[in-house]
């Protein structure tokens, strides 16, 4: 008998999970249910090209009606599980409704961190996660408007970038010494700064923000002793996994829902993929990766074990993010001690940096350089060693380098 598969969150993941499952076969009835009003949707345009009003909503969506149609898909949207059965093998809805499965699979991705510092729930006080949230940033999106902007990581960029288009008066409030800190090396962190400051975006690094203040509505913010006008504040300080229905169903979870590579959790009938989860990485070590490549990958690899040709995920992680005209793209996982070598100039606006570890390319960064992303990509999915001296030479074709 065909088994019956329940998708929890409807989103990146889910979207390709169930696109996977058909294509491997799978043929039992299929069940995705999301808590938000919209079937599965991409997120990266929402703080880039979507904020900046260049991209119709309907781009956003990753299938059509008629896709989840043929793939003999129900959607049941607007609905939240709360609670996963596991010894009945159901999952129950707020509203109480209990759909049966066979498999589950939960793709519930992440919530925003929240600020915590007085006057951090006034109005004006903004988040960047979903539809809903661009649409309340975009009505108060207007030419003067000062927004202020609590940290300096991809999102607050993003969102630096597009408000600095749009005639927005922006101040970056970052606790750190350097922006993007966990995510790229300090030469692109300072090129980054570089490239706000020209646009007009003051910088206010090694500033921690201390209150929102105002009354009833934000008129200003309190960081490293001063006081800052804003009209607005949108915060970006990272997210947190959605685990929770995990974990209350006794499932492990380490920041994370604990998966293996093909994405079972510790229950055999029971799979997540995408942000909400943690695995071991193509280093050894436990990782929760926050990206497109990361949702996709794990859910094709969910559908292939679900569909009973399991086959393990170590894939190299990449990532984007655009800000102004300047495209960055990062593949691999960098770490403090690698070797980093600098080809191109910065002055140029068009660079990368390689990071080499025991002479084996690690990680490489580039500011619109896809030649050099997409060939640093591939030399560390085959763990190639490319002599430091080379990848410095910019008269030597990347091409002519493996
Ligand atoms: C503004 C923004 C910009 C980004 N830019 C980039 C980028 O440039 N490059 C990149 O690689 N990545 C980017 N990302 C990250 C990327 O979007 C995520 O990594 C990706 O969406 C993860 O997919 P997912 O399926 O795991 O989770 P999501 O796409 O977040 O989907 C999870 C869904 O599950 C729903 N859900 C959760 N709990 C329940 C429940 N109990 N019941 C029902 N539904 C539930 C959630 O509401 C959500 O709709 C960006 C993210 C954001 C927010």
């Amino acid at each position: 008998m065909s088994e019956r598969l329940i998708i929890v969150g409807a989103g990146q993941a889910a979207a390709q999970a169930v696109q996977s499952l058909r294509a491997e076969g799978f043929d039992g009835p299929i069940t995705l249910i999301g808590d938000e009003a919209w079937p599965p949707y991409q997120r990266p345009p929402l703080s880039k090209a979507y904020l900046l009003g260049s991209f119709a909503r309907e781009r956003l969506f990753l299938k059509s009606d008629q896709f989840y149609r043929e793939s003999d898909c129900t959607l049941i949207l607007g609905a939240r599980v709360a609670a996963i059965h596991r010894a009945e093998k159901t999952v129950e809805l707020a509203d109480g409704r209990k759909l049966a499965f066979d498999k589950l699979l939960l793709t519930t991705g992440t919530r925003v961190r929240r600020l915590r510092c007085p006057g951090a729930d006034l109005a004006g006080v903004h988040y960047l996660r979903d539809i809903a949230d661009v649409d309340g940033l975009q009505a108060v999106f207007r030419p003067g408007a000062r927004i202020a902007i609590v940290g300096g990581g991809y999102i607050g960029l993003e969102v630096a970038a597009v408000a600095a288009k749009r005639g927005l008066d922006v101040t970056v409030f970052e606790a750190m010494d350097r922006l993007m800190a966990r995510a790229v090396s300090g030469p692109v962190s300072d090129f980054f700064a570089a490239e706000h400051e020209k646009s007009g975006v003051k910088l206010k690094l090694r500033t921690g923000v201390e209150a929102i203040e105002g009354d009833g509505r934000v008129e200003g913010i309190k960081a490293g002793g001063q006081a800052y006008p804003a009209d607005i504040v949108l915060v970006g300080i990272g997210v947190l996994p959605k685990d929770e229905l995990a974990t209350r169903a006794g499932l492990a979870s380490q920041d994370g829902i604990v998966v293996d590579g093909n994405g079972r959790t510790g229950d055999p009938a029971i799979f997540a993929a995408g942000d909400c989860t943690r695995h071991i990485g193509r280093e050894g070590t436990a990782i929760r990766l926050e990206c497109v490549q990361n949702a996709i990958d794990q859910a094709r690899h969910c559908a292939l074990a679900i569909a009973g040709k399991p086959a393990s995920y170590s894939e190299v992680p990449w990532f984007w993010s655009d800000q102004y005209d300047l495209k960055l793209q990062i593949a691999g996982l960098a770490r403090a001690g690698d070797q980093i070598v600098l080809r191109g100039d910065p002055a140029a606006r068009k660079f990368s940096v390689f990071h080499l570890r025991g002479g084996i390319v690690a990680a490489v960064e580039a500011v619109n350089a896809a030649p050099d992303y997409l060939a640093g990509r591939k030399w560390i999915a085959d763990g190639a060693r490319i002599a430091a001296e080379k990848l410095a030479d910019p008269s030597i074709p990347i091409k002519q380098m493996a």
